[in-house]
């Protein structure tokens, strides 16, 4: 089965996060669980964890199903030493939040270079940094999210996350998002059956699809190999309707968090509801 929902707001507290994904008729979300914005956040209040879990049960929502997102400042990749300490810092903090939700994953991009060190050496903190955080949580899964390969980002190519995960000692604590707009603006096609094949199947070799935790749905504001990371509506950029298509015909891509991160929420519910009719569509 195919459970799909979106990058929901949880603004005015993580409960309305669920609620949020309930309106939109999602069966899966992602939210932030702090200020992305910010690097320090107040403590989760013991009754806004409480309210969070009997909202996501009440809704249906397992956490199997929701792939919280860290923040945006934080680079486990960081080349210099004083920054590094503080992205790892955050990043444990946020694992820990997500253990203290109940939570079993978190999606992060895996980090930049920024032109000071190799892309192998980036590649190797960012596995020392996973390791780190898992030494300090329990139960929660480091989910690594493919990256456009925009700026001075690791991540864009499938050999970067299966060094990544070839250097972290626990491998039942890590995993994998694939962002279609991101896989796209890579250079890897997913938009007729053949290329989407080669995709999916240079994925499993070098990757495993074991390793999926999630997907991320969006279009692509940008052509092939663009590495630009600018996402669109579904079916108002350069993959098209047909993309979507393969991927909720993909039986394969079962049971896991499948997220739109599209610009227009207020379109959210028609393209969960196109999603799910691409699902029943006959080939
Ligand atoms: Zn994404
Ligand atoms: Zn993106």
């Amino acid at each position: 089965m195919k459970y799909v929902g979106a990058h929901v707001s949880a603004s005015g507290g993580v409960s309305n996060a669920p609620r949020n994904a309930g309106e939109i008729g999602a069966k899966a979300f992602a939210l932030f669980t702090k200020n992305q914005r910010q690097w320090r956040a107040h403590a989760l209040a013991p009754e806004e964890i409480e309210r969070f879990g009997v909202t996501c049960r009440e809704l249906g929502f397992s956490a199997e199903k929701i792939l919280p997102h860290d923040s945006y400042l934080i680079n486990l990749g960081q080349p210099q030493q004083a920054p590094l300490e503080k992205s790892r810092a955050a990043f444990i903090d946020e694992m820990q939040r997500c253990q203290q939700l109940g939570l079993q994953m978190l999606n992060f991009h895996p980090g930049a270079h920024l032109q000071q060190i190799s892309e192998a050496e980036c590649l190797t903190r960012i596995a020392a940094s996973i390791n780190l955080a898992l030494e300090n949580s329990d139960g929660v899964t480091a989910v690594i999210e493919n990256t456009a390969g925009q700026g001075r980002m690791v991540g864009y190519c499938f050999e970067h996350l299966a060094e990544i995960i070839r250097q972290v000692k626990d491998q039942s604590r890590v995993g994998v998002c694939l962002d279609t707009c991101h896989l796209f603006a890579a250079g890897y096609e997913l938009r007729e059956a053949e290329g989407y094949e080669k995709t999916i199947q240079s994925f499993d070799a070098i990757v495993g699809l074991g390793f999926l935790r999630g997907m991320h749905l969006n279009d692509a504001m940008k052509p092939l190999g663009s590495r630009v990371d600018r996402h669109a509506p579904l079916g108002d950029g350069f993959l098209g309707v047909e993309a979507f298509r393969l991927i909720m015909q993909d039986r394969r891509l079962e049971d896991i968090p499948l997220i739109l991160e599209t610009p227009q929420p207020q379109r959210w519910p028609e393209e969960i509801d196109l999603l799910y009719r691409l699902a029943d569509e006959k080939k």
